[in-house]
């Protein structure tokens, strides 16, 4: 399997891809670890959690210069990516004796009841690109400080950070305490991913499984978990909506709109994709918003100092340019860019389009890219109604001087979270997930561990 630089679109490395008997084999071991671990202690699964933060930090360079080189985020976004993975690690960690903790429930009767959260043993993920690392941890922690046990299936393009991901884990066990093989990668032939993927999932050894991805392979996978009845979480697409309000601090909004669209190229589900404005703010919000584009470095995302690195695939780019064409025979108006970068590498130009509402795909479809759409809402209802004309329900930004105008409006559209003058963004200590074509279950937070943990009743009469 060949990994490429899609800054120069050069090949990076080969990895040789896994056949039936080594997949087989990852999957016996991840199983026979998952014995030893599901039967560890609070105490040994925070130190190791511990120490993966620790060899988290240790590694931040080298990690960061992997991710970089896989998939083109500026470095300093990749450093970002680690340490917050690192802080993830020691939030879990500090924290798991309380997650862990039984409740006791009063029954009466002088019988005694109590719920403990247990594990269920190796869990499937199926994880994709655009953060390497975190996307990743954000999983793997909170499953190892349950008990369980990962088999990792991480995208082609990113092979080496999948690698290393598990390089890192087995190193981080304290020697005696943590069985090998607690967390296994699959290198697993392009073509080959649908069958592997519905093969494992029915596999009485595999526990679960969770996709972070689209919603074609979530639905594929979401499927496959149905027919073999087990639980699973996915994490899909998403169009967020950054609703600007009347009374909006203006230039605050439009700085940090900057920011939620085009951080990571635009290649974050929770990338703010769908700029909804109120009229009396419009002309303000565009104006200064165009001047942050404008200021956006786009270049090697080695260089420091640059904001936008390449996409990181040449047939995403093209996915990108066909939304923003379609988008303009369709009524949109450019405003900022709206072509590819010519020269090696896979940049396309930081875009801005203007639209009228639904009908064009720079409002109806995910653009998983450096494109912004920017519509114009006539009062709050309007801005309601614009946001939630989505198949997608996963963030909502909304700005505005009244927290509690803000939550009214929020109230009307339907995603998993919703942020009041400020970017969306996962948080360990708070829950992450989507609704409608967004995916279900969550991740991160107590949620997140729950997700996939035996949540069981004794009752002792
Ligand atoms: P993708 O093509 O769906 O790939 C994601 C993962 O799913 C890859 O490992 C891929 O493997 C695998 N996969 C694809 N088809 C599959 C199938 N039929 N059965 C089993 N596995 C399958 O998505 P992507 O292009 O890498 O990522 C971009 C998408 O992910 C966007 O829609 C984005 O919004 C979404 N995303 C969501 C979140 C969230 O938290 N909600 C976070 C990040 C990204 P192969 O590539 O080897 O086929």
């Amino acid at each position: 399997m060949e990994t490429i630089d899609p800054t120069t679109g050069t090949p990076l490395a080969t990895h040789p891809v896994m056949d039936d008997a080594a997949i087989e084999s990852a999957v016996a071991e991840v199983d026979q670890a998952a014995r030893t671990w599901g039967a560890s202690s609070v105490e040994e699964r925070a130190a190791f959690l511990t120490a993966i933060a620790d060899s988290l930090v240790a590694q931040r360079d080298s990690l960061a210069e992997l991710i970089t080189s896989e998939m083109g985020k500026p470095l300093r976004e990749a450093r970002g990516e680690v340490d917050k993975s690192a802080t993830t690690a020691r939030w879990y960690a500090d924290n798991l004796e309380r997650l862990l903790e039984p409740r006791q429930v009063d029954v009466g009767d002088g019988a005694q009841a109590w719920v403990t959260r247990e594990p269920i043993g190796p869990v499937l993920a199926v994880m994709p690109w655009n953060f390497p690392l975190w996307q990743v941890m954000r999983f793997v922690l909170p499953a190892l400080g349950a008990g369980n046990t990962v088999l990792l299936k991480h995208s082609p393009n990113v092979t080496g950070c999948a690698l290393a991901i598990e390089s890192l884990v087995r190193d981080s066990a304290p020697a005696g305490d943590v069985p090998h093989g607690v967390l296994r990668t699959l290198v697993v032939d392009e073509p080959r991913v649908p069958e592997v993927t519905e093969r494992l999932v029915a596999d009485p050894r595999v526990a679960g499984v969770t996709l972070t991805g689209s919603n074609r392979a979530g639905a594929a996978v979401g499927a496959a978990a149905g027919r073999a009845v087990k639980p699973s979480v996915l994490e899909l697409g998403g169009s967020d909506a950054f609703v600007v309000l009347s009374d909006a601090d203006v230039p605050a909004a439009a700085d940090a709109a900057v920011r939620a669209r085009f951080h990571n190229a635009g290649q974050s589900c929770v990338c703010a994709k769908r700029f909804v404005v109120a009229a009396e703010v419009a002309d303000a919000f565009v104006d200064r918003f165009l001047l942050g584009v404008a200021g956006l470095r786009v270049g090697d995302p080695t260089d420091e100092s640059v904001d936008v690195g390449p996409m990181a695939r040449d047939d995403l780019r093209t996915e990108i340019q066909r939304q923003v064409d379609a988008s303009v025979v369709g009524g949109a108006r450019l405003l900022a860019g709206g072509s590819a970068v010519e020269g090696e590498g896979w940049f396309f130009e930081p875009t801005v389009l203007t639209v009228d509402g639904p009908g064009v795909p720079a409002f109806d479809e995910e653009t998983f890219g450096p494109l912004a759409a920017i519509v114009v809402a006539k009062d709050d209802e309007d801005a309601a109604r614009l946001a939630g004309a989505t198949a997608y329900g996963l963030g909502l930004s909304v700005w505005s001087a009244s927290t509690e105008r803000a939550v009214a409006l929020a109230r009307k559209v339907t995603t998993g979270a919703v942020f009041v003058n400020a970017v969306v963004a996962s948080d360990v200590r708070v829950p992450f997930g989507g609704t409608k074509q967004s995916g279900y279950g969550r991740e991160l937070s107590a949620e997140g561990m729950y997700a996939f943990m035996n949540q069981r009743t004794y009752w002792a009469a």
